[in-house]
């Protein structure tokens, strides 16, 4: 009798069955312990952050990067880690000197990064600066002859650089995250009319480059979005092998920009010396993902896959500490974490660590053509159907505070069961059946595998850090990485562990 109860209250112990989802207490109390108590997530944002550096897509940062990622794997005794070409991404490209102060009327140093695939300048440049002021093709013709061998500077599109009253770190709300319950709003897509704007000014940015290149000007000063010493770098197509680079540009922190114009406006000239120092890999044009196994356990489900995974690149201006370094140390971390618990998952986990997002997602989504069909066609592979879910962060370095069901509702009791292991680490959990997009898992979702993005505090994501030349491993905040990368490795082992695989959603149709 003592016996028999001793054997019933361990496995009440062992396994909590709320609704139709058991969970394992025993292993996401290991999962915890270890996330908390034994956390590498500083030690990987080393390696990935400082020592790495800025990772664009196929230059030498991206490159070790990926190296470090992929030893560091099979350390922790991952399978499989290899770097897996996805296809042919573009030029590769490095920053070796970069440099700009304004000389007249006084000298003073000014913040300014090469823009992303920018030719050399001619050595070392110095100068009047000229401002354009083009609101249409129809005011090229009022400079046309006159601007031979001349700086010239742009003022910033958009944004203001007034005092900020509002703090840049922010967590959400009790509200904000109530009103996010509800169904979507559309309020972050894009408008027709906002649509056809940029698309306007893209095409007027394009015409602007090649008149410029022809009228022959040295430099182009373009002032960004941004404020107090922060700057937004720009998107360009520069990597695609066949596109012209043009001039060489330097973006620049708008506060000068705005501070040449003043000067320039009242009478006062202003004279620069800049110098930009770039090279071109030509080579080898092919796009990588690094990819890594943890091999599932149980005979019928090994074949099974859950995924993991975030952006391994980032821009160039800074070392890319939250978009993505963030989201590869939680994943990275995540790994870690289930093999040092020595749990052994039933279905086969993979991790990947995409390349190519910042130009067009085009890692991710490559590697699901490759693997799991085709969007455009809806042509499936036969592993499509093996995937029981992919996970995704890329919001940053804010703590989880929920996720977006991307539209697929019968995973919501699930989620919710899995979430009530962390309610003293999350405030307001919150499942939205909304999508997000932006981002890796979009390829997955596209052919049908749930793809999921979870919702984490804003901090300083949109105001300072992602694209900006200061995000840097300070904008990190590293329990929240920890309580990330324990949460992650719970949904994920939870996935693994399951009779079943997670809900799907009925299959778009073809395009
Ligand atoms: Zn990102």
């Amino acid at each position: 009798m003592k016996l028999h109860f001793l054997f019933l209250s361990a496995l009440l112990f062992a396994s909590i069955c709320i609704g139709q989802e058991t969970i394992d207490t025993v292993a996401i109390e290991k999962i915890r312990n270890e996330g908390f108590n034994n956390s590498q997530v500083e030690r990987i944002a080393f390696q990935l952050i400082d020592k790495s550096g800025p990772r664009l897509t196929n230059s030498k940062g991206f490159e070790r990067a990926a190296d470090y990622a992929v030893t560091q794997l099979m350390e922790w005794g991952l399978t499989n880690a290899n770097k897996e070409p996805w296809g042919e991404f573009g030029r590769g490209w490095e920053v070796n000197k970069s440099y700009l102060a304004m000389t007249k009327p006084y000298y003073m140093p000014f913040i300014a990064v090469p823009k992303a695939w920018t030719e050399s300048s001619n050595g070392e440049i110095t100068g009047k600066v000229v401002f354009l002021d083009v609101k249409s093709e129809e005011d090229f013709v009022k400079y046309k002859g006159k601007l031979k061998g001349s700086i010239i500077a742009l003022l910033p599109s958009r944004g203001n650089q007034d005092p900020t009253f509002k703090a840049d770190a922010i967590r959400f709300t009790e509200e904000e995250l109530k009103k996010m319950e509800a169904p979507s709003s559309n309020q972050r897509r894009y408008t027709p009319e906002q649509i056809t704007k940029y698309r306007a000014r893209r095409v007027l940015n394009n015409k602007l480059n090649t008149f410029l290149a022809e009228e022959g000007v040295t430099l182009i000063l373009k002032g960004t979005n941004g404020k107090h010493g922060t700057l937004f770098t720009s998107s360009p197509r520069g990597f695609l092998k066949d596109t012209p680079v043009g001039i060489s540009e330097l973006e620049v922190v708008p506060e000068y920009v705005n501070l040449m114009y003043r000067l320039i406006e009242n009478g006062v000239d202003v004279e620069i010396e800049a110098e930009v120092k770039t090279t071109f890999n030509t080579e080898n044009l092919q796009g990588y993902n690094v990819i890594a196994e943890i091999p599932g356990t149980d005979e019928n489900l090994k074949s099974e896959i859950v995924m993991l995974g975030g952006h391994l690149d980032s821009w160039h201006g800074a070392t890319g500490a939250t978009d993505n370094g963030a989201g590869c140390i939680v994943m990275m971390e995540a790994v870690r974490i289930l093999q040092a618990t020595g749990l052994k998952p039933r279905r086969t986990i993979r991790i990947a660590l995409w390349g190519g997002e910042e130009q067009g997602i085009f890692g991710s989504r490559n590697y699901v053509k490759n693997h799991f069909g085709d969007s455009e066609t809806m042509e499936l592979k036969a592993e499509q159907e093996k995937v029981s879910a992919y996970y995704n962060i890329d919001n940053g370095t804010g703590r989880i505070r929920g996720i977006y069901l991307q539209g697929n509702d019968a995973v919501k009791p699930i989620f919710k069961q899995w979430f009530t292991s962390f309610d003293d680490v999350i405030d307001n959990t919150t499942i939205t059946i909304r999508d997000t997009g932006g981002t890796d898992h979009l390829g997955f979702d596209a052919i049908g595998i749930p793809g999921f993005q979870f919702i984490q505090d804003p901090i300083e994501y949109r105001s300072r850090t992602h694209h900006t030349n200061m995000d840097t491993y300070e904008r990190l905040v590293i329990d929240d990485l920890k309580q990330m990368a324990v949460i992650i490795a719970s949904f994920v082992y939870n996935t693994a562990q399951r009779d079943e695989k997670l809900p799907r959603e009925a299959l778009k149709k073809a395009k």
